[in-house]
C-alpha cells in the first residue's frame, strides 16, 4: 500500500530561530494525535540539524529542500547528500520548479542528484510540473513525462524509494489551485506512465502529492481522488495550525 504523506517545504523562509520555533510548534500541535498520513517537513540547510534535533521522538520525518550533484569536495556553498543524511535528515526534495527556473536544473544533473540521495538513504521528493503556457497548449502531458524520465533512469527496486509530486508550475505560490479533477487527470496519468516503464504494481505503490496553493480549505477534495496521496505545501506549511488542517485532511 502506497503512503499518505504530507510534506512542507519552508523554501527560503525561515530564519535558525523560526524554523525550530515552527518545528516545536509542530511537534506539540502533533503531541497525542496520530495523524493518518506521514508528515515531514523540508527545511532550509541551515535548519535541518536543528530541526531534526527538535522533533525527535515525534512522527515528524525532516528533508532539505535540495542536494548536491557533486559527492564532496571543493564545491563552495554546495551541501552534499551524505551531510545532509548526516543530521538525521531522511527525505530530500528534487527538481522543484524553483530550483529548475532559477538555477537550470535538467534531467542529467537531477539524475546525479537522485542517484547522490539514494545512495545515502535519502528518499527523494521528485517535483514535475507544466508551467502556464504548457497547459494552455495543452503540452502538459509530454513535459511531466520529459521530466519524469530523470526518475526512469532507475532502477525499480530504487525507484521503488522515490516520492513524486506533481505541482503545476502556475498554481505554485499563486493562489490559483489545480482543480481536484485537473490534478486527479495528471496523477491517474503520472501512474499510468509508471506502470508502462515498471509494472502495475510499482505504480501502485508509488506515492504522488499534490503541490500548488494547498491549503486546509482544498487540500480535502484534493485529497479525495483517487490518485492523490497527499501533499507537498510551501505557504500553508509556515504556521503550525495551517499545516495541521491540510494534515487533518486525512481522515
Ligand atoms: C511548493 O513550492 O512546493 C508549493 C507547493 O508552494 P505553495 O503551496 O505555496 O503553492
Amino acid at each position: 500500500m502506497r503512503k499518505k504523506i504530507v510534506a512542507g517545504n519552508w523554501k527560503m523562509n525561515t530564519t535558525l530561530q523560526e524554523g525550530i520555533a515552527l518545528a516545536n510548534d509542530l511537534k506539540n500541535a502533533l503531541a497525542g494525535k496520530t495523524p493518518k498520513c506521514d508528515v515531514v517537513v523540508c527545511t532550509p540547510y541551515i535548519s535541518v540539524a536543528a530541526v531534526a534535533e527538535t522533533v525527535k521522538g515525534s512522527v515528524i520525518g525532516v528533508g532539505a529542500e535540495d542536494c548536491s550533484a557533486n559527492e564532496k569536495g571543493a564545491f563552495t556553498g554546495e551541501v552534499s547528500a551524505s551531510m545532509v543524511a548526516s543530521t538525521g535528515a531522511k527525505y530530500c526534495i528534487l527538481g522543484h520548479s524553483e530550483r529548475r527556473q532559477y538555477h537550470g536544473e535538467d534531467n542529467a544533473l537531477l539524475i546525479k542528484k537522485l542517484n547522490l540521495a539514494l545512495a545515502n538513504g535519502l528518499t527523494p521528493i521528485f517535483c514535475v510540473g507544466e508551467v502556464k503556457e504548457e497547459r494552455e497548449a495543452n503540452t502538459f502531458k509530454s513535459v511531466i513525462e520529459g521530466q519524469m524520465a530523470a526518475v526512469y533512469t532507475l532502477s525499480a527496486a530504487d525507484f521503488a524509494k522515490v516520492v513524486i509530486a506533481y505541482e503545476p508550475v502556475w498554481a505554485i505560490g499563486t493562489g490559483l489551485t489545480a482543480t481536484s479533477a485537473q490534478a486527479q487527470e495528471v496523477h491517474a496519468s503520472i501512474r499510468a506512465s509508471i506502470a508502462a516503464k515498471y509494472d502495475k504494481a510499482t505504480a501502485e505503490n508509488t506515492s504522488i502529492l499534490y503541490g500548488g496553493s494547498c491549503k486546509g480549505s482544498n487540500a480535502p477534495e484534493l485529497f479525495a481522488q483517487p490518485d492523490i496521496d497527499g501533499g507537498l505545501i510551501g505557504g500553508a506549511a509556515l504556521k503550525a495550525a495551517d499545516f495541521m488542517q491540510i494534515i487533518e485532511a486525512w481522515k
